[in-house]
Order: C-alpha cells, then sequence, then structure tokens
C-alpha cells in the first residue's frame, strides 16, 4: 500500500511520518503522472487559496478528479478540507470551489480570534480513544449532504466527516504524536484495496 501526500504547500513532512508510523509507506507527490501508482492521498493543510491555485497551475485539479473516481481514498486536512469541498463560504462571501468533490459546505476560518488555535481531544465516530486535535485558522463544516457521515463535533459544531472514500477533518492530525486519524485512513485504504481486488 502507498499513500501521497500532495507537496505543494503545508505539513508535508508530518503527514509522512504519520503515515508512517500507522503502517504504510508515504510519499511526497509533487507532479499529476505520480498519482498513478497511489492507494490513497492526503492534502495536507496549508492556505487554501494558495494550494488551490499551484493545483490549477501544475494540473492536479483533472488528476485528482480522476483519482477520486476510481473511489481510491482521499483525505483532507485543514485547507485540505476547503479545497475537497463543493461550497465554500468565507467572510467575503462564497468562494469558487476547487475539487468540488464532497457534498459539504465549509466556512473558513470559521473560529473567532480568541480561538485561532487551540488544541483539544475530541470523540471520533470509529476510532476508540479520543483524539489529540490541533486546530489553526480552522474551518468548520455548515452543511452536509446526504451521503456525508459527520464522524466528530467539537462543541456542536462539525469538525470531521466521510462521504465513501473521502475523509475530511478541519484540525490537524499531523502535528501530534496520535496517529490514530491517519491509521483511519490506511485502513480506509486497505478495504478499497480490498474491494478493487474482488471487482
Ligand atoms: N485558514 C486556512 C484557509 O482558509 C486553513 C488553515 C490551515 O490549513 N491550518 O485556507
Amino acid at each position: 500500500m502507498k499513500i501521497g501526500v500532495l507537496a505543494l504547500q503545508g505539513a508535508v513532512a508530518e503527514h509522512i511520518r504519520s503515515i508512517e508510523s500507522a503502517g504504510a509507506e508515504a510519499v511526497a507527490i509533487k507532479w499529476p503522472h505520480e498519482l498513478d501508482d497511489l492507494d490513497g492521498l492526503v492534502i495536507p493543510g496549508g492556505e487554501s487559496t494558495t494550494i488551490g491555485k499551484l493545483m490549477r497551475r501544475y494540473n492536479f485539479v483533472e488528476a485528482i478528479r480522476q483519482f477520486s473516481a476510481q473511489q481510491k481514498p482521499i483525505f483532507g486536512t485543514c485547507a485540505g478540507l476547503i479545497v475537497l469541498a463543493q461550497h465554500i463560504e468565507s467572510n467575503h462571501g462564497t468562494e469558487e470551489p476547487h475539487l468540488a468533490l464532497m457534498d459539504i459546505r465549509v466556512r473558513r476560518n470559521a473560529f473567532g480570534r480568541q480561538r485561532e488555535s487551540f488544541e483539544t481531544d475530541l470523540e471520533v465516530k470509529g476510532i476508540e480513544s479520543p483524539v489529540r486535535a490541533v486546530f489553526i485558522r480552522a474551518p468548520l463544516i455548515e452543511a452536509v449532504g446526504e451521503h456525508v457521515d459527520v464522524i466528530c463535533e467539537a462543541n456542536g459544531e462539525m469538525v470531521a466527516a466521510r462521504q465513501g472514500h473521502l475523509l475530511v477533518c478541519s484540525f490537524h492530525p499531523e502535528l501530534t504524536e496520535d496517529s490514530s486519524m491517519h491509521h483511519y485512513f490506511v485502513q480506509m485504504v486497505a478495504q478499497s484495496l480490498q474491494l478493487n481486488a474482488n471487482r
């Protein structure tokens, strides 16, 4: 099993380390053709407008949509969540979506100044122990479509969700020693490999 981390901007090395400690091989992805031999992809946090621009410039948009069309798992964290969303809201109003793959509406920088960055432990559906979550200028999920399963909330707000092969969280699971979110994703990739083998 090989999982790629989109290496246009953001915490790439940290995601690679977390995937490896969850027991899978991880590689940094700089070019669209490198998606061909991957079984799963992580889109890291950073700044979603910048990641979106770089994805367009390096022809990643169509390539990642094709990757997704093969039902290969994708995990978007923080800005990666924004990049996957079909609807994006910010203080400046509605924004053009980037990959528009997941049926969620997100709000960028949704926490007030006081709570711009903070850490907490959260219950995640499908993970036994609480997950250590680091929020940095994080987005919130404001609405989800009928095929989206909300797997984590913080103070009643939706912060992680899954839609089939797509997984998102508004926090940074790669910035702690707790690799349980990555372990969850590695299991999703293992299941999708099994499904494809049985097809
Ligand atoms: N605030 C960033 C954005 O809107 C996301 C922050 C992050 O990835 N830590 O793109």
